[in-house]
């Protein structure tokens, strides 16, 4: 049933970048990151860094009496009419959620955006099982029209131009599209009005879970969220355990520093607070609301003191904005849904280094992302060691490097640590270098070094580096 992938291989999925998505991407993110310099400028930088500190203090805390928060939300929300399931891993919730729609003889469901049922691939369990699922977000509905998944956390499609979308229209749902963005979203709301009216059943994430009264709280700019939660006569969320806020004074302050951090907004279009279901036959919505509550390896990242803070993150998408590395390949080279700094730290804790172990090694380490996160995760800090995880394994996992690789490693770190064996390698490699240098270059060089002279030449071994050194200070004596 689970839909992870076997195994990411970033390097590869470069490769098959189209030559458009730099260029989309980037003009995407200088637009959210100056919308977001505006409103932290009308702000003031002091303030900013205030809250900032503050929603790290915040969300920390919150993590770190999960057990305690958790079990308020499960009471708040039974108490309110609503059911609380616990899912330990992916396959678990999907079973839960499949057993709900059963249950209720669902065949169509409308689904608001969710990165967490991304992560746990829902939409194919539930289509394998027969029942149609409909993503309601404009941006999830174009890059599902599209047999994609989303290419940005918080803007699904926006690597696609208007002319892409018309095209893609008029194939998919056999309309006259123009490339104009106003007829394109009337197309869209039009075929999904009557989708959120006919649906047996709504599904939407939660950007928080409020423990003290068990309110789930979703961000969106879009008025599909509320539709997907308000007219079908049954709904559930899914929400992972992380995003749990203690109270109403914790959520005001994570409010103001996702939709400033993620769009460049004081607040998004709409911001919805579910309580259960209706209390009284008088109130609208739906009949039942359930709540599965995800853990999918996050009770083992908190046991991490070097990587628990992974799970402070609200998907803002600003580190995606600012990263050097997503904005040269976009989303789909991460291999997973959620992608960029924020996937390169999460996604090798949830499925694995021996899968994503070369996600942590897809940054600068330029320390971008560390500066722009509402929260403050020490995103860089958490890559170095998840490298460290890769090469040498942790009290998590074993080292997941091929075991060429570690020796190579260990080879040469006893090399360069040698003085006399250093010398003598250089040698020997000077002279076993001759068959393949050009001009000083080494074009090719064979396995597993031509993974390097695939995209680049190798400068060739000039010398043993003592000599180089004596021969350029000598050179520097003499010109003075
Ligand atoms: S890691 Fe920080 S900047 Fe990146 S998405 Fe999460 S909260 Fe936003």
């Amino acid at each position: 049933m689970s839909h992870a992938p076997a195994h990411i291989d970033f390097r590869d999925n470069t490769q098959r970048v189209p030559p458009t998505m730099p260029g989309a991407v980037q003009k995407a993110t200088t637009r959210f990151l100056g919308g977001r310099a505006t409103v932290v400028e009308i702000l003031g930088q002091e303030v900013w860094q205030a809250l900032r500190q503050a929603g790290h203090d915040l969300r920390l805390h919150a993590i770190m009496h999960l057990d305690h928060y958790l079990e308020q939300a499960e009471r708040a929300v039974t108490r309110a009419g609503g059911h609380v399931h616990w899912a330990r891993d992916a396959e678990e919730a999907c079973r839960i959620v499949l057993e709900i729609a059963r249950q209720h003889q669902v065949k169509r469901v409308v689904k608001s955006k969710s990165m967490v049922t991304e992560e746990i691939g829902l939409n194919h369990a539930m289509e394998a099982a027969g029942i149609r699922v409909l993503e309601t977000d404009l941006g999830e509905y174009i890059v599902q029209l599209a047999g994609l998944g989303p290419a940005h956390i918080v803007v699904p499609a926006f690597h696609l131009s208007k002319e892409e979308i018309a095209a893609l229209f008029r194939d998919k749902l056999g309309v006259d599209a123009p490339a104009e963005a106003q007829q394109l979203c009337q197309i869209a709301r039009q075929t999904l009005r009557e989708e959120f009216l006919t649906a047996d059943m709504g599904i939407s994430g939660g950007n928080f879970l409020v423990a003290e009264t068990g309110t789930i709280v979703m961000v969106t700019n879009e008025g599909n969220g509320r539709m997907c939660t308000t007219l079908p006569p049954l709904h559930a969320a899914v929400v992972a355990i992380d995003k749990i806020v203690p109270d109403w004074e914790s959520l005001t302050v994570l409010l103001k520093l996702l939709a400033r951090s993620a769009t460049g907004q004081k607040l998004s279009c709409y911001t919805s607070f579910m309580t259960g279901p209706p209390r009284a036959a008088a109130e609208t919505g739906p009949r039942e609301f359930h709540l599965v509550l995800l853990d999918n390896g996050r009770s083992r990242i908190l046991q991490s003191p070097e990587c628990r803070e992974t799970l402070l993150c609200i998907r803002c998408g600003a580190c995606l904005n600012i990263c050097p590395v997503y904005n040269s390949v976009g989303g789909y080279a991460y291999g997973w849904p959620i992608s960029g700094p924020t996937g390169a730290i999460l996604a090798p804790q949830i499925l694995g280094t021996k899968v994503a172990g070369a996600l942590p090694f897809a940054s600068t380490l330029c320390g971008a992302c560390n500066e722009i996160c509402p929260v403050k995760i020490p995103i860089t800090d958490i890559l170095l060691h998840l490298r460290h995880r890769v090469a040498e394994g942790d009290d998590q996992e074993g080292p997941a490097a091929p075991a060429m690789i570690r020796v190579s490693a260990k080879l040469g770190a006893v090399a360069l640590g040698t003085p006399w064996l250093y010398r003598f390698g250089s040698r020997v490699l000077k002279v076993a270098q001759a068959p393949f240098r050009r001009d000083g270059w080494l074009p090719r060089l064979p396995p597993p070094l031509n993974r390097w002279t695939r995209a680049r030449p190798f400068p060739a071994f000039a010398a043993e580096f003592r000599q180089w050194w004596r021969t350029r200070t000598r050179g520097d004596r003499r010109s003075r």
